[in-house]
């Protein structure tokens, strides 16, 4: 190539496809993750400690050690150009010792911070975005005050290790406070003030190095006993909502120098407020519509933005749902040709063994010409599938 050639030479930054990538965690998240780098020619390591984890069945080299493990990080970080996490609870010391010998996306800090509710609720305020009222629990001494600052129904949520809405409890006066505070082992928490929701929905986005930000469509998520049931999209939303939450979600991903994808949760209140709730630094469950229904997934997405590459087009191919498949449907051996008889249905399981009540086992997308009968489709095959 001459110097004055067009041809765009790659940044040195640019990590293109052949580069080894990391991923910690072998969940369902570093599964799809892995599947959309190997799609695009890169190399994947997972690091996790079960040998029969979904990441691991499909990646090049799997490092069967605990995140802490010196050794399998100096390994994985001369294995990869690049590492990502697939949770935010892997410890940041971790993501530490890594980004010491190779790129790290998300940066560790990022990572940390969301691990706690307390200091990513006071971030995203920091940030200009309106958050549920809460007062922070370090320990018991702090109920009563705690208490009379909030003085109405709220939940009480574990300040780190809360997902799926596990670690949360519902407290209506002191007496309830206390019992739920034992209940959840006295650990630091966040007692937060019921707000009235309208709708809940998330924005997922991508920024890469270079502060490119590119938007997925938001998703409107229903959640069924704490765990998201059904991801409806496009959004039931007025464009004014989205274009809002948008605003604050870039705030924080620039705020933050974020790079890799980022999802964050809101609630739409009945009188028309928009509340931050907590945020992923991660491809998320709300954004696996993705897979089928746009342009470039949120797996691809996050390979781009590991890598430095440009941002794929988000743009919606068609109206979709997403219905998340627990272990309850395994109960009576899932009825899998009732759902694939549906051309419209796109099945994505993650390869676990064990199906547990609660536990995500795979999930499936609803295509259809317009939201009505995607929906229409997603009830009629829970139906089938014995999903109430
Ligand atoms: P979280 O683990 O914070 O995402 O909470 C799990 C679910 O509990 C949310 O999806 C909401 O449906 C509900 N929830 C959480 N926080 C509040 C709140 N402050 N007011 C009312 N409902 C809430």
């Amino acid at each position: 190539m001459t110097s004055g050639s067009k041809t765009a030479v790659p940044p040195p930054d640019m990590l293109l496809p052949g580069a080894t990538l990391g991923v910690l965690g072998g969940g369902q998240l570093g599964r799809m993750f892995a599947l959309a780098a190997r799609v695009m020619g890169y190399r994947v390591v997972v690091l996790d400690p079960d040998p029969h984890s979904p990441a691991g069945q499909v990646a090049d080299v799997h490092l069967r050690a605990a995140y802490t493990d010196a050794v399998a990080l100096m390994r994985m970080a001369e294995l990869c150009q690049a590492v990502t996490t697939e949770f935010e609870n892997v410890p940041a010391r971790s993501l530490e010792i890594l980004a010491r010998r190779t790129r790290v996306a998300p940066s560790p800090h990022v990572v940390e911070l969301a691990q706690d509710r307390l200091h990513e609720k006071a971030c995203a305020g920091e940030f200009g975005c309106e958050t549920a009222p809460y007062v922070n629990v370090e320990d018991a001494g702090d109920l009563v005050h705690a208490w009379a600052r909030l003085a109405g129904p709220g939940l009480l949520k574990t300040r780190r290790l809360g997902y799926d809405g596990k670690g949360q409890v519902r407290v209506v006066d002191l007496d309830t406070l206390v019992e739920a505070h034992a209940a959840l082992g006295h650990v630091p928490c966040l007692l937060e003030g019921l707000v009235p929701i309208e709708r809940e929905f998330s924005v997922v986005l991508a920024r890469n190095a270079q502060g490119e930000i590119a938007f997925f469509p938001l998703a409107e998520n229903l959640h069924r006993n704490g765990i998201l049931d059904m991801s409806i999209v496009p959004a039931r939303l007025p464009e004014a909502v989205a274009a809002e939450a948008r605003q604050m979600a870039r705030r924080i991903a620039a705020g933050l120098h974020y790079v890799g994808v980022l999802a964050v949760e809101f609630f739409l209140l009945t009188d028309g407020r928009i509340v931050f709730n907590e945020m992923a630094p991660r491809p998320h469950n709300s954004g696996h519509y993705t897979l089928d229904a746009c342009v470039t997934d949120q797996f691809e997405q996050q390979v781009r933005a590991l890598c430095g590459l440009p941002l794929g087009d988000t743009r919606l191919l068609t109206p979709v749902v997403m219905v998340n498949l627990l272990g309850e449907v395994w109960t009576q051996g899932p009825r899998w040709e009732a759902l694939l008889r549906h051309p419209g249905v796109k099945l994505h399981l993650y390869g676990k063994a064990e199906a547990r009540p609660g536990r995500k086992m795979g999930h499936y997308n609803c295509l259809a010409p317009s939201l009505e009968a995607a929906l229409d489709l997603a009830l009629e095959t829970r139906r089938a599938l014995g999903i109430g």
